[in-house]
């Protein structure tokens, strides 16, 4: 799903025989007489003139969570995973970011390019150790759920429910880690449970990013769900 902005689009179609290239452009686009990939005079296929934008359009869950989610991001290196993880986690439904370590915060204009506003409506805060936020959030009544590849993980999809015997104000802080180390050791064994997402393929494990937009899909379903 493609973030629509609020003016007008076209469809339009390249003239050149051997090219014929299909493409969506803004109405105020400059070049769009000519085709991006060829140079060649484009044709009108299509106008949207009200694209109504996509945050108003698209359906929403009702129901309230049963859980409060939060994240951890130790150390992730990317801008643009971080960008990305903000908009999976509202999405989601998450409430709130720790970003710690070397993370970058919104304060980078790197992060605003993949987050595509969600940093305005999801609370963050920044620790440089990430082993102390982890600590403080278990002091204050915190579940820490790890997301990583490791021989004591649990299958993502075996959890059916995670509200199940949950006092309402002991929120989950799913915890992701760097691109290349994973979660910190120290704040791996202070996780309450280690979970991964099962694999085919030859690569064992996602992008960061994608991995943290499967997780933070599936627990934020969940948490919508009752226990009946
Ligand atoms: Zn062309």
């Amino acid at each position: 799903m493609a973030a629509r902005s609020s003016s007008g689009y076209q469809i339009r179609k390249c003239q050149a025989k051997g090219c014929g290239l299909r493409f969506p452009c803004q109405d105020d686009y400059t070049f769009k007489e000519l085709c991006p990939r060829c140079g060649a005079p484009t044709e009108l296929i299509l106008a949207q003139t009200s694209a109504a934008s996509e945050d108003e359009d698209a359906p929403r869950v009702q129901r309230k969570a049963l859980v409060e989610l939060e994240a951890l991001l130790d150390n992730v290196r990317s801008a643009w995973n971080v960008g990305s993880i903000f908009r999976s986690a509202d999405g989601a439904g998450f409430n709130h970011l720790y970003l710690c370590g070397i993370t970058p915060t919104p304060d980078y204009r790197a992060v605003l390019k993949t987050s595509l506003g969600a940093e305005k409506s999801l609370s963050w805060t920044q620790y440089l150790d990430g082993q102390q936020a982890a600590r403080i959030l278990l002091q204050n009544g915190l579940r820490l759920w790890a997301l990583e590849n490791n021989p004591s993980a649990s299958n993502l999809y075996d959890l059916e429910v995670v509200a199940e015997n949950q006092p309402p104000n002991q929120g989950i802080v799913l915890v992701v880690g760097n691109e290349k180390s994973g979660v910190d050791p120290d704040i791996l064994s202070l996780c309450e449970c280690v979970l991964y997402l099962p694999m085919h393929g030859m690569k064992r494990s996602y992008n960061v990013a994608v991995a943290f937009g499967i997780a933070a899909h599936y627990l934020g379903w969940l948490a919508r769900l009752s226990e009946s």
